[in-house]
């Protein structure tokens, strides 16, 4: 069976970065639902029309078109042969919850990259992507508080929970991270 993974943490945690070296490490596919849609904004496909206003503001993309793009991309082969770590999904319970119907037993490890609200306030208005006005930052974090932090304990509840400290060094943080998947997997 293959090995799957989920990374969660606020936006302007590192999660991002430091799925790039997961992935790599463990020779999995990364997948992140952010870089996914934002392709599909810059290539203007219908799913890009859809999800631009929404984005722009720091709201979320419906659970159906989420999880259909999902579905979609966990169906290839790559995926089916290597595995997966998935960034930025689920980000909802209703997410959480179509993903175990998807893949079962190959979820092993939910990550939650754990950096408190005031840190990643400070390292998103220094970061200066399009999307991070004040307004959108203020959004994304009370969505984050309101939608994602309940996963938390759903992860927990499915015994797969792995919480890690994110404050530090991208190294540090990294090796801190590949220990910790090497002891729960
Ligand atoms: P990210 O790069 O993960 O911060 O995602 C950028 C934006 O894409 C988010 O602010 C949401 O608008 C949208 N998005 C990404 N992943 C999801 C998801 N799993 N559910 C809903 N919206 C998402």
């Amino acid at each position: 069976m293959t090995l799957g993974m989920v990374i969660l943490g606020r936006q302007g945690s590192g999660k991002g970065t430091q799925a790039v070296h997961i992935a790599e490490r463990f020779q999995i596919v990364h997948i992140s639902t952010g870089d996914m849609l934002r392709s599909a904004v810059q290539e203007g496909t219908e799913l890009g029309l859809k999800a631009k206003s929404i984005m722009d503001s720091g709201g979320l993309v419906t659970d159906d078109v989420v999880n259909g793009i999902v579905a979609e991309r966990l169906a290839k082969d790559d995926v089916q042969n290597s595995g997966f770590l998935l960034d930025g999904y689920p980000r909802t319970v209703g997410q959480a919850t179509e993903l175990k119907q998807l893949v079962g037993d190959s979820l092993k490890l939910a990550i939650n990259l754990d950096v408190s609200i005031e840190e990643v306030t400070q390292r998103m208005m220094s970061r200066g992507r399009e999307d991070d006005t004040p307004e959108a930052i203020a959004r994304r974090l009370e969505l984050y508080e309101a939608e994602t932090a309940p996963l938390i304990e759903w992860f927990e509840n499915e015994n797969i929970l792995c919480v890690i400290d994110g404050l530090g060094t991208e190294i540090e943080v990294h090796r801190r991270v590949i220990e910790e998947i090497q002891r729960n997997i």
